[in-house]
């Protein structure tokens, strides 16, 4: 079984991820084995040894001896003051390896790269006892373009245990991100136990199971369910985290949520919110939620404070996360106690009553020698003097509070949202309706060509963040960071002078090998076909436009309803469609199909391209292509947004289409989107009417609706039958669901009807 490890091994390819910033390949090749040593120059840089030792251990059953005589040492680790902080040397020779760094980091950091050019299965294989690795020849020198290297993980909205955080951390570490931002605190749940307050996890860690339901559709927990789901991490957890994160050099910035988002901490303690409780955990995603920590009352500032100093004591980061977003102040406006603090405090609005929260907040945390951190909200109203703001809602509070002397972390949405979509959503489980592709991530800058001068060294770097809605197990959480995160980790470390889209590309399939090895579950959404299509109207055409992102690869598609395979269509540019035709597309690279085959069909039917008279009007937020939407043989896809969808809201989809000549009318298709997350549901029923003279209408056709409307999202086509009739004229009303049902979160209100196109034949 282990045989293998014991041979001797095939020189390997060099496919460091992040790129280092000078790298020079030679002939050399260094014999690594179990007799291999460590001669360790300075005490001081001990720290960043040993997750390699203990690597190699766990490995070969066998640690790495440090030996005091340099002469009998194959890696040599000595200090050099002058390398930048997190900055390394390393070098491989045939006679063995020097490392050099001026920290432990950069001691860490090299030997990362190290292990990054050893067989992969150091990192599976445990116990072989004898080895030999061909290290190939080398001359590394190489530091970080960044130092606020991060990705944070929300475990409010799915919970996730310590060991897969730990399991996380390697990853991270495997990347060489120094920062795990962790979202501990949310209206779903509170995960970190604070002694003083124990019913913070009692009871602000639980929230009612509605796990069946789509996130955006769950009702509030009622007075008879008991509240089951949800967990959290004792301080004993924490310290282990944080100790594990530490080892490999990684900071743990908690994030403790205020003065919003903290429905969970005031269902445990009701009295620090400015209305009456009782206050239930959400459980899923209610908006807006109102529920807010009273500024009013001076009790609120103790208790946060108490939570901060236990929070302080737990974690050693110099910044502490405070969050401060998308805190809505409708309470504050009806609260006496927050109006009398307005008044007392000569606070000219709400905004600025959040900008006296937080610069309390932030004179308390300064005083124990931390830096308070916020989202880019922490601006409004005035931003408290040393506070460090992360910039989420694009690049823009980032830049107002460079310029105006602050740190920043740049993670806007475009570039670094991890629970955004990374592929063509039809092809992608369920996700934040966003798009940030593998490329898009990779082109990240995090000092924007608007920042200039002194300003510039105030972005620390950047950061991925992966908020869990969607996201319920380990592996969903690694399929939406990997490799998003690689990408991002390369544009935060790698000069952007070295960085090279291609050859990335190159490098990650490489080291897909070693994330299967690791038991990492990426995703290769890279290399699944986009389809964009164009309806020429006049020619009663499609133009159809297939690409990658993979690069060097190719596509290959059907227009017959069959499998595509190397010997079907190669796409080299784009084609035009005049008849029905279903589409298969599949990528292939050097002879191996990857990632997932993309079908879709285009309908040219008796409908497509005629004249639509509305009756009733279309949203103007949702017109798709306008009054022929419905009848251009363009499909929706489960993105609501995507253009092709037409919507109606609190009326009926009802009008007339004119087939310019009487046609036999044999059937009806009509396509539904449902995603009662987005409040929008199946039609209640379709009734189809035929006329010769556009006055005289006779019902030739109906269905109603029997899907359940508690169902997952979906897009549903109903065919309508109709009676063989001969007409010029047809009708089609499609009934609105008009309100939201009882059990919906939403209940009562106007809902949506989505529909994108009616195949007529
Ligand atoms: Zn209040």
């Amino acid at each position: 079984m282990l045989s293998c490890s014991s041979g001797s091994y095939q020189k390997r390819e060099i496919n460091l991820i992040p790129l280092p910033n000078e790298m020079v390949e030679t002939d050399a090749v260094f014999s690594f084995n179990q007799t291999s040593t460590i001669y360790l120059e300075n005490k001081e840089l001990l720290d960043g040894i040993e997750a390699f030792q203990e690597m190699i251990e766990q490995y070969s059953g066998k640690r790495l001896d440090i030996v005091e005589d340099i002469e009998k040492a194959s890696i040599i680790v000595s200090m050099q003051q002058e390398l930048p902080v997190e900055g390394y040397e390393l070098e491989i020779k045939e006679t063995g390896i020097s490392i050099e760094a001026s920290t432990a980091a950069g001691v860490f950091y090299a030997f990362q790269t190290l292990l990054q050019m050893c067989p992969i299965d150091v990192y599976t294989d445990t116990n072989v006892g004898s080895y030999t690795w061909q290290l190939p020849g080398v001359s590394i020198k190489d530091a970080p373009e960044f130092k606020w290297r991060g990705m944070m993980l929300d475990v409010s909205r799915h919970f996730f245990t310590k060991e897969e955080v730990m399991e996380l951390i390697d990853y991270l570490a495997y990347h060489k991100i120094n920062v795990f931002h962790w979202h501990l605190v949310d209206d779903q749940g509170w995960r970190i136990e604070i002694k003083k307050y124990p019913k913070l996890t009692e009871i602000g860690a639980w929230r009612v199971d509605r796990e069946h339901l789509p996130w955006n559709a769950r009702p509030k927990q009622k007075s008879d369910e008991k509240a089951s789901y949800g967990g959290f991490y004792t301080q004993q957890d924490i310290r282990e985290v944080v100790a594990y994160a530490q080892k490999r050099f990684i900071t743990v910035v908690p994030e403790i949520e205020m003065p919003g988002h903290t429905t969970s901490s005031l269902a445990a303690y009701p009295q620090f919110a400015c209305k009456e409780g009782p206050f239930t955990v959400i459980p899923g995603g209610i908006w807006p939620i109102t529920d807010i920590y009273c500024a009013g009352k001076d009790e609120t500032f103790s208790f946060i404070e108490d939570i901060l100093t236990e929070v302080m004591e737990l974690f050693p980061s110099k910044y502490i996360h405070i969050g401060g977003d998308e805190a809505n102040k409708a309470e504050w406006k009806k609260c006496k106690n927050c109006q009398a603090r307005i008044r007392k405090e000569h606070l000219k609005s709400e905004d600025e009553l959040q900008s006296y929260f937080i610069r309390r907040i932030e004179q308390f945390l300064s005083n124990n020698d931390r830096i308070l951190l916020g989202w880019d909200e922490i601006l409004e109203g005035g931003l408290a003097p040393g506070a460090t703001v992360m910039s989420w809602r694009g690049f823009h509070g980032g830049i107002e509070a460079a310029n105006s002397g602050h740190d920043v972390v740049m993670t806007p949405t475009s570039h670094c949202y991890l629970d955004y979509y990374q592929g063509p959503i039809d092809n992608e489980p369920e996700a934040f309706n966003g798009n940030v592709s593998l490329s898009k991530i990779y082109a990240f800058s995090p000092v924007p060509s608007e920042l200039e001068g002194q300003a510039k060294a105030h972005v620390l770097g950047g950061q991925g963040n992966l908020w869990t809605e969607h996201v319920t197990t380990k592996e969903h959480m690694q399929y939406m960071s990997f490799p998003r995160m690689s990408a991002l980790s390369e544009a935060l470390w790698t000069n952007a002078k070295n960085k090279d889209w291609e050859n990335f590309a190159a490098r990650l399939e490489n080291n897909f090998e070693s994330y299967k090895a690791m038991g990492l579950n990426f995703s290769e959404s890279m290399y699944t076909v986009k389809l964009d299509t164009d309806f020429d109207l006049d020619l009663n055409k499609v133009r159809i436009e297939l690409s990658t992102e993979a690069p060097n690869s190719q596509i290959y598609y059907t227009v017959d309803g069959t499998q595509p395979t190397q010997s079907s269509l190669k796409y080299e540019t784009p084609f035009e469609l005049d008849k029905t035709t279903e589409i298969k597309a599949i990528v292939y690279k050097n002879g191996s199909v990857r990632g997932k085959m993309i079908h879709k069909s285009y309908q040219i039917h008796k409908a497509t391209a005629k004249s639509v008279e509305y009756l009733k009007p279309f949203s103007e937020s949702y017109p798709g292509s306008g009054e022929s939407n419905l009848v251009n043989s363009l499909r929706g896809s489960r993105n609501h947004s995507d253009g092709k969808w037409q919507a109606f809201r609190g009326n009926d989809l009802e009008l007339i289409i004119d087939l310019n000549k009487p046609e036999s009318l044999n059937k009806l298709v009509i396509g539904c989107l449902h995603s009662t997350g987005s409040w929008i549901f199946l039609p209640k029923d379709i009734s189809i009417f035929a006329s010769d003279d556009k006055t005289n209408f006779r019902r030739i056709g109906y269905t109603k609706n029997n899907i359940p409307l508690t169902g997952e999202s979906q897009i549903v086509d109903y065919e309508v039958k109709l009676d063989g009739t001969t007409a010029r004229y047809v009708k089609v009303i499609v009934g609105n669901q008009n309100i939201a049902p009882i059990w919906h979160s939403a209940a009562g209100q106007d809902v949506w009807l989505f529909v994108d196109e009616l195949i007529l034949e």
